[in-house]
């Protein structure tokens, strides 16, 4: 039988999405009509981009599942008219793509290339960096995004440590957990990535009590989200030296207002939600593995906790 799928996401590309779902679709075997325009009554799955005006799900009386094409779902997973199974994406391009931009600003840092990009004059000034091992790399949230970047990092000889809520066993990794293990990994954050979600729970974890913990003259890479930070302390870190340099991908407000301050702080980078996009020619394999899987009667993957809010 023909499932109908209701693309529900008007930022993106269309063209390329119909042909590399449609494709992954035949692939994994599924009739599927893939329209951005079906009453909502006869709606099979929704894929979904949170950004999409789509916000009551109250009509769709027979849809399966809501299919998130972005890994943070924080402006969904709220919305009181979803009664239906919500998946993130998780996906081959989302974790490398992060995994090459965290790693790149972590050696940006490391190597501090920002000294030599700034010094092109005609003096010869070597300046040699400490090698890897010596430079102590922390890592809060330790999911998809972050176990990946987590892992390249330590096989690059950076010893690493990371934080998340349950308990972890990750090779290479000092895996931490609970408040008691957020001071010990922040204390340990030479350069520190964020990749929590945000939730009630993650709410300006960065703060002024927790920066404290950090060590002096540290990096904060925020691939993660705004909220994550209070950026007036963060700011106060960075004015009083304690934090040497932060890149942020992520803001409250995107795109980042044009007076805020951080557009104009010498020792921030602003990024503008680059870290990592949905590609795809790989995010349409995991939405249609999860279509099979519905029509299956088996489980989907990348299930929402909607009690804790990723
Ligand atoms: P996951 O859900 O796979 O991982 C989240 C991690 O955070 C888990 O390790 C989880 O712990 C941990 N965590 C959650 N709540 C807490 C808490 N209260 N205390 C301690 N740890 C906690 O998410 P992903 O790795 O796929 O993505 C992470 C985030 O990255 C997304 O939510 C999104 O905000 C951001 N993102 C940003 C992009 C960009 O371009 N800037 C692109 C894609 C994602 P546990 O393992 O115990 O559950």
């Amino acid at each position: 039988m023909t499932v109908n799928v209701l693309f529900a996401h008007n930022d993106v590309n269309w063209d390329v999405y119909k042909g590399t779902l449609e494709k992954a679709l035949t692939d994994a075997g599924v009739p599927a009509n893939l329209s951005r325009d079906l009453t909502p009554e006869e709606v099979d799955y929704i894929v979904y981009a949170p950004s999409s005006p789509l916000q009551d799900f109250t009509p769709y009386t027979r849809a399966k599942a809501v299919l998130s094409l972005w890994a943070g779902v924080e402006t969904v997973t709220g919305n009181a008219t979803l009664n239906m199974p919500l998946a993130r994406m998780v996906d081959f391009g989302l974790t490398q793509g992060m995994t090459e931009w965290v790693t790149g600003h972590v050696l940006r840092h490391h190597l501090d290339i920002d000294y030599t990009l700034r010094h092109q004059d005609g003096d010869w000034l070597p300046r040699v960096p400490p090698l890897a091992r010596s430079r102590r790399v922390s890592v809060l949230g330790l999911g998809a995004l972050g176990s990946a970047c987590a892992q390249a990092l330590a096989g690059l000889g950076f010893p690493v440590s990371g934080w998340s809520r349950s308990p972890k066993q990750i090779d290479g990794v000092s895996c931490y957990s609970g408040d008691a293990g957020l001071k010990a990994t922040l204390e340990q954050a030479d350069i520190l990535v964020l990749l929590l979600p945000f939730t009630p729970a993650t709410e300006n974890v960065l703060n002024a009590e927790s920066l404290s913990w950090m060590p002096q003259g540290a990096c904060v890479i925020n691939p993660g989200r705004g909220q994550l930070i209070d950026d007036d302390a963060l700011l106060d870190a960075l004015d009083d030296g304690k934090i040497a340099r932060a890149t942020l991908d992520v803001f409250r407000v995107e795109p980042l207002p044009a007076e805020h301050a951080y557009w104009a702080h010498p020792n921030v980078t602003v990024t503008p939600h680059i870290a990592s996009e949905t590609r795809p020619e790989t995010a349409s394999e995991v939405i249609a593995e999860n279509i099979r899987r519905g029509e299956a009667g088996e489980p989907f993957l990348h299930l929402v906790d909607r009690g804790l809010g990723y």
